[in-house]
């Protein structure tokens, strides 16, 4: 890979948030108002109050760049809006801040290892804001670069704009900046620059006039600005994050693999030469890192390797904020034959701020369900949705959920306008809830493989 590090190919970003949402596309934030208070319902958001305001003051931390080495749990039972939850401080961060959500189990592949799926995925969290100077429209000075003429140093140059080479002009100063633009210099004009204080004097449209000027003494520069050279720097910020910046720069893959996913493992070399870039970067005011939110849902499903190289990865100064998710309890830490929290080593657990989330109440599950309606375009009548509830209540939330979309298909094929109790019953004997599942496999056991 030569010096240049590319980093442009930011369509691709979209493509993985949009895939993801499906059963959260109603969660536009995490409801709370100015002072961090969760508002009942807003925003898509119903209850789970306390671990709402907990995910408020954790994404303060997280614009305050205080979390650093930090991560977060959430804790509690199937269905209690883990996922949701982490999903409404995504959109309260902004689409500037990455945020990248993967399963415990999705480590493991034949694809690539578990600490590369992970870099990976680390690395999809990390934003880099790109500060480039684009767009550049003719006509205008802002700023400038003077290059002393050869054949005659420090007496007449020629004016030229190198947006990538500022420091040039610091020589001169602000002063003379400013002084261009008060004189509106245009494109073909000849000026001098008084070098002490970068005064700028235009003199016409001539050069050979400028040459009768060469006695004025060397403080004095005779500059044209060229046809075409005289342009406004237009600043576009862009952000990448580094694993879109390895992909692209990684020459066994291209910026293509962003699309198919199919990145495979990015050399060691590959990463270090962008880590060192983006630093150069950093340093010369180019661009900034943006430390994102990495999600691993079931992380009961890593294993002892996983949890100490998060461990590691964490001291990390670009770590991006890790939050995991487990409905679990007391279980065996995989890899090991020891039994932890959630799976989880006890010196990861120690570093976690935990947000526990608690079942919801009948009103809660009513609310969320017609959020969902309203979501999905269902018209449902009343006793349908107490319907729906009831069954919400009994089997799971996102069970119930589920049903929204199959008995509105229902519901259409008899050509209703809504959704009824009729419906609900055919989609709930139609389709097993867990218990139910559970149920059946005991019923029939011994007609499955073992
Ligand atoms: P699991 O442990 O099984 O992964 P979870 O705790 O992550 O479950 P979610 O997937 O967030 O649960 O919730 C199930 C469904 O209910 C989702 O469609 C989610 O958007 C919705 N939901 C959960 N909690 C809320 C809430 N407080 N407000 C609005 N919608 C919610």
């Amino acid at each position: 890979m030569a010096a240049s590090i590319t980093t442009s190919a930011p369509e691709v970003k979209d493509l993985t948030r949009m895939e993801r949402v499906g059963a959260h596309s109603h969660i536009r934030g995490l409801g709370l108002d100015d002072a961090l208070e969760p508002r009942t319902a807003s925003q898509g958001m119903v209850g789970q109050m306390q671990a709402r305001k907990a995910a408020g003051v954790i994404l303060e931390m997280i614009k305050d760049g205080k979390i650093a080495g930090r991560a977060v749990l959430m804790a509690g039972a199937p269905g209690t809006g883990k996922t949701a939850i982490a999903m409404g401080m995504a959109q309260a961060l902004g689409p500037d801040v990455p945020f990248t959500m993967i399963a415990g189990s999705e480590i493991f592949s034949l694809e690539m290892s578990k600490t590369e799926a992970l870099t990976q995925a680390l690395r999809r969290s990390i934003g880099v804001r790109i500060k480039e100077e684009t767009e550049l429209i003719e006509g205008e000075v802002v700023e400038v670069q003077i290059d002393r003429n050869p054949t005659n140093p420090g007496k007449t140059g020629k004016l030229t704009l190198k947006t990538t080479e500022m420091e040039t002009i610091y020589d001169l100063g602000q002063k003379m900046v400013e002084s261009l633009n008060k004189e509106k210099v245009m494109a073909g004009d000849v000026i001098t620059i008084d070098k002490a204080t970068g005064k700028i004097t235009k003199l016409g449209r001539s050069f050979a006039r400028a040459r009768d000027y060469d006695a004025m003494g060397p403080e004095t520069r005779f500059v044209q600005c060229p046809e075409g050279e005289l342009q406004r720097r237009k600043e576009v910020v862009h952000t990448v994050t580094l694993h879109e910046i390895d992909v692209i720069n990684s020459r066994q893959q291209g910026f293509l693999a962003l699309f198919s996913g199919d990145t495979g493992e990015i050399k060691a070399e590959v990463r270090e030469q962008i880590n060192n870039k983006v630093a150069e970067w950093r340093e010369e005011g180019k661009s900034e890192i943006v430390p994102g939110v990495l999600f691993i849902d079931e992380v009961h499903m890593l294993d002892i390797e996983c949890f100490s190289f998060l461990n590691r990865a964490l001291e990390d100064d670009w770590a991006p904020i890790v939050i995991m998710a487990s409905n679990r309890g007391i279980t065996r830490i995989r890899g090991t034959k020891y039994t932890s929290p959630h799976g989880i080593p006890i010196d990861l657990l120690d570093r976690l701020l935990i947000i526990g989330t608690t079942p919801y109440s009948e009103a809660e599950i009513r609310q969320i369900l017609s959020i969902r309606c309203e979501e999905e375009d269902v018209e449902m009548t009343e006793d349908a949705r107490e319907a729906l509830t009831k069954i919400g209540m009994q089997t799971s939330l996102r069970y119930a959920i589920h049903l929204i979309t199959a008995a509105n298909l229902v519901s259409r094929k008899r050509k209703a306008a809504e959704v009824d109790v009729e419906d609900i019953k055919r989609v709930y004997h139609l389709f097993l809830d867990e218990k139910r599942s559970v149920e059946y496999l005991r019923e029939y056991q011994q007609e499955f493989m073992f």
